[in-house]
């Protein structure tokens, strides 16, 4: 055990890993902890403890889930025709939030990323390619962001699904170039996906 400093130390520099959080704030939210009364601090402490033990991947989307197959790829009321390919969990719960779509999702769980040396075998799409193939999926909305390596990986996704009779759509319109889907306005977004493009071959 370290002295006071080290310590706390310690803590700020975890805490400014936080996406948006400096190490001013990191400071700030230190402070904070340490004034708290122990029980409160514990129990963030053990909520963020019980993140990582209760949840896990969907199994069948990778979307977060509590259980092996996630509640909305269990969900018998969603329309089992149409999957939604996204970038990352955070955009299932940015679409979600619109309430306009009611298909399936797969989480791709990154993106092609050609300067952080992510290639096409680095993203798990056997998966999805193999969900497809099993012939219960007539459409997918290829909803990856609209920066550069989001538009890399729609147009690999178009490369590799075209060869499937599905039909592809890509989620476009209203969003301007380089927009990130989780930054969208809900009613962007549910209007992007209403409106989105079919991918002609
Ligand atoms: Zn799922």
């Amino acid at each position: 055990m370290g002295n006071f400093s080290e310590i706390f130390n310690e803590l700020i520099s975890s805490l400014s890993r936080f996406p948006g959080v400096g190490r001013r704030s990191a400071e700030r939210m230190a402070f904070f902890l340490l004034k708290m009364k122990p029980k409160d601090a514990q129990d963030i402490a053990s909520k963020i403890n019980d993140l990582h033990n209760n949840i896990k991947s969907c199994q069948v989307c990778n979307n977060f889930s509590t259980q092996d197959v996630c509640a909305i790829c269990s969900n018998p009321n969603r329309n089992k025709d149409i999957i939604c390919i996204v970038e990352e969990p955070k955009d299932v719960f940015a679409i979600e939030k619109t309430s306009q779509y009611n298909g399936l999702y797969y989480v791709l769980l990154g993106s092609l990323s050609p300067f952080d040396d992510v290639g096409a075998g680095d993203l798990n799409i056997g998966k999805l390619l193999n969900r497809i193939l099993k012939g219960d999926i007539k459409e997918v909305i290829i909803a990856t962001d609209s920066d550069n390596d989001g538009e890399l990986t729609a147009q690999y996704l178009i490369k590799k699904i075209s060869n499937y009779k599905v039909k592809i759509y890509r989620i476009s319109i209203g969003i301007p170039l380089g927009t990130q889907i989780e930054y969208i306005d809900s009613a962007t977004l549910g209007k992007a996906l209403a409106e989105c493009r079919p991918i002609l071959e």
